[in-house]
């Protein structure tokens, strides 16, 4: 990358528009998103983190943090703002004998995850290891050991950050505790997260893998799991998806532009368990079944997530249950053919569903099941047929609505639509306290309240 030093001013790099490498460093990861801040801010360290928000304030500009920019669409414009790229904080650090993490701000779980198997550790991590460390633990962090062991963000011991003052904060259960609340789960409002300290989990192995049908069964694969899901037990997080597999060279060889229905999931638990409980799903006749005792790296590439950045558009809805008529139109809606490209059916419950005494602020995620869906953009035709079938399907679920996980939205929204009420002001008052005059921009904002 070319850069531009500004040693004087003690920032490190910064990127502005016209410089060399300025469209790569304000490239997002979904390309329908263009981003154009007024800067973007390589820092290489907590001081040149503070420098740069000192230099930001100075001329009246706003500052938002971005490690991958998995989650840039939610920003909106960004005239006024100075990006703060966080790739460059990447120090690791694993206490195998603790089962403690600590992490830069720039680490994606891709880096972490080997390692941590090879040491028979798992963590909380979601379902693309392409996504930062960070970015996913202050959203909440949904993944495949969720329903035993809940959201990455209450796993999460100590955050260090550099708030809009230019002060370096070291905050936990003790310091600070109001913030280290705020920030589990209420999202990059709060100021520049630099690194995090988190728990992990002795995992040797587990049971995993996925039951692939053709695209035809899709109906029958949603019921029957539909049907299993208060059979499965918290050690089992599961998913049902349609996918239509694109014909591109990241996708496996043998699914290539294959329409599909999937059945996947994650059992804390050993091989007689895992057969017992997915036999009703078995019994369809699958024509591909990768499940295994396998070590816990295996769930990075569970989901078949994009490693590239790639353009499209998402929707997504937390939902308390899905009946027969739903589900029969939504696979209607997502047959082959369909603008959309998958439809991601996510088990929660379970330790998703209970509030441990010591949460941040996102404790739970309401519902039963978390929706996903996405289709790419590639023309005139996917741009318009794309967002009306998200709209038919987000029609579809309306009425079985839990609310929403914002990690999960990818758009510009009502942030205080996924808090209730009492979390959401209690957020506000942590934002006045630290940044009153809102300089720290999140992707889903939270504004201070009036002081
Ligand atoms: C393909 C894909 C798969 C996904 N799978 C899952 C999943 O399984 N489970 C799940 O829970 N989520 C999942 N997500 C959502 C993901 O957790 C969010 O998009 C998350 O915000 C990504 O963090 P990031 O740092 O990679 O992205 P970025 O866009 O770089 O950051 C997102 C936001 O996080 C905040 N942030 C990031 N770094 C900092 C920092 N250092 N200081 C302060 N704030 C910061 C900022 O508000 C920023 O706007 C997925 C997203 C994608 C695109």
């Amino acid at each position: 990358m070319s850069i531009i030093d500004h040693p004087a001013a003690g920032l490190g790099t910064l990127v502005r528009p016209g410089d060399p490498g300025w469209d790569r460093v304000r490239q997002a990861f979904n390309l329908l998103v263009d981003q154009q801040p007024e800067a973007v801010a390589l820092p290489a360290d907590e001081r040149e983190v503070a420098a740069v928000i000192g230099w930001a304030r100075e001329r009246g500009l706003r500052v938002a943090a971005q490690a991958t920019g998995h989650n840039a669409g939610p920003l909106g414009p960004l005239e006024g703002t100075v990006l703060l790229n966080t790739a460059r904080l990447d120090a690791l650090r694993i206490d195998a004998a603790a089962r403690r993490v600590r992490v830069g701000a720039g680490v994606k779980w891709q880096r972490l995850l080997p390692e941590l198997s090879g040491l028979g550790l798992a963590a909380l991590h979601g379902s693309s290891p392409d996504v930062g460390v960070v970015g996913y633990s202050l959203g909440g962090g949904l993944g495949w050991l969720g329903r035993r062991h809940g959201l990455q963000c209450n796993a999460v011991t100590a955050i260090e950050l550099v708030t809009a003052d230019g002060s370096l904060i070291r905050t936990d259960e003790v310091h600070e505790p109001e913030l280290f609340w705020a920030l589990r789960g209420g999202g990059g409002s709060f100021g520049i997260v630099t690194a995090i300290e988190f728990t992990v989990l002795a995992v040797p192995e587990l049971y995993a893998g996925a039951l692939l049908f053709d695209a035809a069964q899709a109906g029958a694969v949603l019921r029957r799991w539909r049907d299993a899901l208060p059979s499965f037990p918290d050690e089992l997080t599961s998913w049902a998806s349609v996918l239509h597999v694109p014909d591109v060279p990241f996708a496996p060889e043998p699914l290539r532009g294959r329409s599909l229905a999937i059945l996947s999931g994650a059992l804390l638990g050993d091989e007689a368990q895992g057969r017992e409980l997915l036999a009703p799903l078995r019994e369809l006749g699958p024509m591909m079944d990768s499940f295994a005792m396998v070590p816990p790296l295996a769930l990075a590439e569970l989901a078949m997530d994009p490693p590239e950045p790639l353009p499209y558009r998402t929707g997504h809805e937390l939902l308390s249950g899905l009946d027969d008529a739903t589900i029969d139109a939504a696979v209607a809606l997502l047959a082959p053919g369909s603008p959309l490209g998958g439809l991601q059916l996510r088990h929660l419950g379970g330790a998703l569903g209970r509030a441990g005494e010591r949460a941040g602020a996102r404790a739970t995620l309401p519902g039963e099941i978390a929706s996903f869906a996405f289709g790419l953009v590639v023309d005139e035709a996917s741009a318009a047929a794309v967002p009306a079938a998200l709209a038919q399907l987000a029609a579809l679920f309306a009425p079985a609505s839990a609310g929403a996980y914002p990690s999960f939205v990818e758009v510009p929204d009502r942030t205080s639509r996924f808090f209730d009420p009492s979390t959401w002001e209690r957020l506000r008052s942590v934002k006045a306290l630290y940044d009153p005059a809102d300089t720290i921009r999140g992707n889903h904002h939270v504004a201070p309240s009036a002081r």
